[in-house]
């Protein structure tokens, strides 16, 4: 073997223009630009100098480094720019699942989607006058069909719409709001500090587990301007609890000439005690009551995108859709495309056929049975026996922030394969493309079907039965 001294092997280590011009490369320039794969390759040169300056590389083996240069250059060029958001198999069974990006779209909303997206579109844009039209009035007649004589606006998400109530109704002023709904949501969504940046005064009334409305009567002074109740939607006080009730805030708020707004959340628009949800009152039922102004996000049980909705008395959304902080708070023309496609389907009845998060809440957990059983069977029929998948029993949750104590049973796949730890099978499965995402219970991987729409089972029976390492049988 014979063995240059380095510094002649070092000066003979290719330069990058000449690399640019082999073949395999000069084919990435034109996919990536000039600049890209220049750079790539220069870190490849590099890596190459390091090992050889530090004893290895062995002669001849630049030849075949120069023949894997390509495809090494081209995997990092992918790997580059690869994006970090992708689409997830949740099979964790948590439905609105935030870290998760919430609520799927139904077909329609993407269908809508894909239409005013590809095209110019009438975002501000009156057709019938053929001049400059408003973006406000998008939703609007959908949001006045689903909640007669009332107003909606449209904004960024739920935290936007309390911070935008806040600091249109009350700057500067004071809003009584239960110690027992200081809450926090989603990890930053905090009351007070909401508060603070709306420019309002935080009035606490009552303690934690109990308020009365006395409490409420009794802070009110001339510096008050409003009412807040906050849906207490990811928790929940048990045990020796009282809570002024909406009906009773409202009749106070006319007395005594304040409006009444409640921060609802979950956007839920339908009684869903027949699916066994309690305590997660629609927002028909809040204005029922005698909310003047509601609060919500697109993206949990309503099943949208992700935007925040105030929606009531007239004149208070003419006030806060006015308030130069909905400028910076608006949404695009996607939001509203897929916002009135899937408020259409409310409107029309479709929406528990349609909406992609009323079905999951829906489905029996028979029928989730059914289609785990299918799965397992299909996982030990590719596996060749190698993979495990027994039938457990364990509980949905609606997740998000909304019904926060509510578990909807249901049937799970528990994985098992010889060798293997629960830990590393959940770290396989959510490694792999499309990732899925599953949990941990009782030392088992479990994966539950509710939240698998049918259409991915199958990539999920295949993923599940190539942990057994055989080849996957057809
Ligand atoms: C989820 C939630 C929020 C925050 O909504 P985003 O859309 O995440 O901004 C605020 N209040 C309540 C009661 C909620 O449930």
């Amino acid at each position: 073997m014979s063995r240059e001294p380095l510094q002649t092997r070092l000066r003979k280590l290719p330069k990058i223009d000449s690399l640019l011009r082999l073949p395999g490369i000069e084919r990435l320039r034109e996919a990536h630009g000039r600049e890209r794969v220049a750079d790539a390759l220069r870190s490849r040169v590099d890596e190459l100098r390091r090992q050889l300056s530090e004893g290895g590389g062995e002669p001849g083996s630049l030849e075949k480094w120069l023949e894997g240069l390509p495809a090494s250059v081209e995997s990092m060029l992918r790997e580059e720019v690869e994006t970090a958001l992708v689409g997830v198999i949740n099979a964790t069974g948590v439905l609105v699942h935030t870290n998760l990006g919430r609520a799927p779209l139904s077909a329609a909303a993407i269908s809508r989607l894909r239409e005013v997206s590809a095209g110019f579109t009438t975002l501000e844009y009156d057709l019938a006058s053929g001049r400059r039209g408003s973006r406000s009035v998008h939703a609007q007649r959908l949001v006045s069909r689903l909640f007669p004589g009332c107003a909606g606006h449209v904004v960024n998400n739920n935290a936007a719409a309390v911070l935008l109530a806040i600091n249109t109704l009350a700057e500067g002023k004071e809003v009584v709001v239960s110690r027992g709904e200081l809450v926090e949501i989603g990890g930053s969504f905090r009351i007070p500090d909401v508060m603070r940046k709306g420019q309002a005064i935080l009035r606490e009334v009552g303690t934690t587990n109990r308020t009365r409305i006395g409490d409420y009567e009794e802070a009110i002074n001339e510096r008050t301007a409003l009412l807040l109740k906050v849906h207490t939607s990811n928790y929940r006080i048990v045990g020796f609890t009282m809570q002024a009730t909406l009906p009773e805030l409202a009749d106070l708020g006319r007395r005594r000439g304040l409006p009444v707004v409640v921060d609802q959340g979950s956007g839920n628009l339908l009684d869903l005690s027949p699916c066994g949800v309690q305590d997660e009152p629609s927002v028909a039922e809040i204005l029922a009551q005698g909310a003047d102004l509601v609060t919500f996000s697109g993206d949990k049980l309503l099943g949208g995108p992700q935007c925040g909705v105030l929606v009531g008395k007239r004149d208070l959304v003419e006030r806060c859709r006015k308030n130069p902080l909905s400028r910076a708070l608006r949404v695009d023309k996607l939001t509203y495309a897929a916002l009135e496609a899937t408020l259409e389907a409310y409107v029309s009845d479709r929406a528990e056929a349609e909406v992609p998060i009323l079905r999951m809440l829906r489905e029996t957990p028979a029928s989730v049975e059914e289609r785990a059983r299918r799965c397992a069977q299909r996982i030990q029929d590719l596996s060749a026996g190698s993979v495990r998948a027994d039938l457990a029993s364990g509980s949905s949750l609606v997740g998000g922030g909304a019904a926060p104590t509510m578990e909807i049973p249901t049937r799970l796949l528990a994985i098992t394969v010889e060798g293997r730890s629960a830990d590393e099978i959940e770290t396989m499965l959510r490694l792999r493309r499309p990732p899925i995402i599953g949990r941990i219970q009782e030392d088992r991987l479990v994966l539950d079907l509710r939240t698998v729409p049918r259409e991915q089972e199958e990539e999920l029976a295949k993923a599940v039965a190539s942990l057994g390492g055989g080849d996957l049988k057809r």
